[in-house]
């Protein structure tokens, strides 16, 4: 996933600081306003893909932020966090200009399920169709769809960033440093396990219950995308 930018508006710091680490865990870049004066700064100067706001904040109140943004910005997907779960509230924030709205305490794979589900939706009305794919695996690289025998694979966005990397270097050997530097980034220590751990998570996913095996393991070397073993 190529530069997601999420901004989160949230006053209560732990909050807000675990669910900076865990959308920088699934591949967004994630940057944190602790009131509403400055995530309204942030906005006005930098571009982000999804707005997480909460609505008691300091300065300026979520709802009020939401109509700020949604003056100069109609297409920004906003989702709404807060404590309130009453429909009254949810109203407010819908008519504020939020495009969906989620109670705390939350799951984050359903936040993560929310949002991507607008990145794929915004990611749709930007680009056109490109795909990518191997032997019956098919990528699309707009909305980061799998299918394998046109079955839907789902992938955790580290995945899908593994995926695609071996589908654009498909029959090349692929050093486990290039993996890490593709896929995670140069600073991380290309000594750790954390490749093989997620070419097992997509082998699962995409070889186990299919034919012919797609990712390929050479010892000592690293790994390849092919339809047969070089
Ligand atoms: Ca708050």
């Amino acid at each position: 996933m190529e530069n997601i930018n999420i901004l989160i508006v949230e006053d209560e710091q732990r909050l807000a600081d675990i669910l900076k680490m865990q959308l920088e865990e699934s591949g967004f870049n994630a940057k944190i306003a602790y009131d509403g004066y400055t995530g309204k700064q942030l906005v006005e100067k930098n571009k982000y893909n999804l707005i997480i706001l909460d609505i008691n904040l300091p300065l300026i109140n979520g709802y009020d932020l939401c109509k700020e943004i949604r003056k100069t910005n109609s297409n920004i997907p906003i989702i709404m966090l807060t404590a309130f779960g009453m429909p009254d509230n949810k109203l407010t924030g819908f008519d504020a200009g939020a495009d969906d709205y989620i109670v705390k305490p939350f799951d984050f794979r359903e936040l993560l399920a929310r949002i991507n589900v607008f990145l794929r939706r915004s990611d749709a009305n930007l680009e056109t169709t490109d795909k990518i794919g191997i032997a019956d695996l098919e990528m699309d690289l707009n909305t980061k769809t799998v299918t394998r025998s046109n079955k839907k694979i789902e992938l955790t966005a580290k995945e899908s960033l593994l995926l695609e990397t071996f589908l654009k270097n498909k029959d090349k050997l692929l050093t486990r440093e290039l993996i890490i530097e593709k896929v995670w980034g140069i600073d991380f220590d290309p000594n750790t396990n954390i490749i093989d751990v997620y070419v097992n998570y997509l082998r699962k996913k995409i070889d186990k219950d299919f034919k012919p095996k797609l990712i390929h393991t050479k010892f000592g070397f690293g790994f390849y995308c092919s339809e047969k073993e070089i």
